[in-house]
């Protein structure tokens, strides 16, 4: 197959360890997705990745504990204050406890969000946090996903019990969204002085959005030293104002996880790769985080996402299985066999992948 030249030496750069700059990244993201090119970067970007941590994955789960008509008023989510149909409501500690130890049972979680609206209550925010520490398995992290927050409010999460925050400044922030560019960020770097680790992500990305855009998006996180990045193509949630604008194939989805995954392999604070929502494709492609999802999330209008969008523990390690992962991690790193992991029947263990 022949590649263009300038492809080929970015390859082999990322291959002795130097990711891709801004220019090259949007050079790698010019490609149609069906390009001899595209293919390439997306093999090269899945083995570099395996090959840099034994071909394991992780897990994350998250819970979200409240929704509200939200004032961050996001095109892109079902619960934005302008066209929500949802009501206000909060987790008890019951459905709570239920939901954490179905996805903790069998000690395989790497990380559990805890997501909430834009504005929330820090205190039942705390409260639940400091319950996930205590439930929880040790090798489980316990990870916030919440709006705008002072540096304050992360060192109590910290002292909670929380290790990493999920805060990105979106693709239009401020155009389709009623929130501030700037708090965004600073609120990046307020769980960062205030000890957490950053999980970033490039979203969310709809057809509309030029290589430039995608270009800067995603060196945020990458200025910022996150832990994770990802890439998440933006769904059509029914009745909010961006439903039709359309969305992007999972096929391009795969190659902004190959370029994300790339311009990250030689960023030292960098761990793992997640796509949204997960699909094989962005597994052969340099991702390796799944997210398994219950209770409210943006991108679903159902009440539980784990009876609409949401995915299982069992359906998270089964894409895995299937995409050929050996090995799962949990939030301290150890391993363990995909295949012997709970949940994968006979069937799946007879033709898992094997050494
Ligand atoms: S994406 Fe977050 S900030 Fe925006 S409306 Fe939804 S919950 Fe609010």
């Amino acid at each position: 197959m022949r590649i263009e030249k300038r492809l080929r030496d970015i390859l082999d750069r990322a291959s002795a360890g130097l990711s891709p700059g801004r220019a090259d990244c949007a050079y790698l993201l010019s490609f149609d997705e069906n390009a001899a090119e595209s293919y390439e970067m997306r093999s090269v970007a899945a083995r570099l990745v395996r090959g840099a941590n034994d071909n394991s994955a992780i897990i994350l789960g998250q819970i979200g504990l409240e929704a509200a008509p939200c004032p961050g008023n996001c095109g892109f989510c079902s619960f934005g204050k302008g066209h929500t149909q949802f009501q206000k409501s909060r987790i008890d500690d019951e459905t709570f406890i239920s939901k954490l130890n179905d996805f903790c049972k069998d000690g395989d979680l790497y990380g559990l969000y805890l997501m909430s609206m834009h504005e929330y209550d820090l205190d039942f925010f705390l409260d639940k946090a400091r319950l996930a520490r205590k439930l929880a398995p040790a090798t489980t992290q316990i990870l916030s996903n919440v709006g705008d927050t002072d540096a304050d409010g992360f060192k109590e999460m910290k002292k909670a019990g929380i290790t990493g925050v999920y805060h990105v400044s979106r693709i239009g922030e401020g155009d389709v969204t009623d929130l501030d560019p700037k708090r965004r960020l600073q609120t990046m770097q307020n769980a960062l002085d205030a000890g957490l680790q950053i999980f970033s992500c490039l979203e969310p990305i709809g057809p509309e959005h030029s290589i430039e855009e995608l270009v800067e998006n995603m060196f945020i996180g990458i200025d910022l030293g996150c832990t994770q990045h990802a890439a998440m193509r933006r769904e059509p949630v029914p009745g909010t104002p961006l439903e039709n604008k359309g969305q992007i194939s999972n096929l391009r989805l795969g190659q902004i996880v190959a370029t994300v995954a790339l311009a990250t392999l030689s960023l030292p604070s960098m761990t793992y790769m997640g796509v949204h929502e997960p699909s094989e494709i962005g597994y052969v492609s340099g991702a390796n985080v799944v997210t398994a999802e219950t209770g409210v999330n943006p991108r679903d209008a159902a009440a539980d996402t784990a009876h609409g969008r949401g995915m299982d523990m069992a359906a998270c390690r089964r894409m895995l299985l299937d995409c050929g992962f050996r090995y799962i991690r949990r939030g301290d790193e150890s391993k363990i066999a995909l295949a012997d992991t709970a949940a994968t029947d006979d069937s799946v263990k007879r033709y898992s992948p094997r050494p």
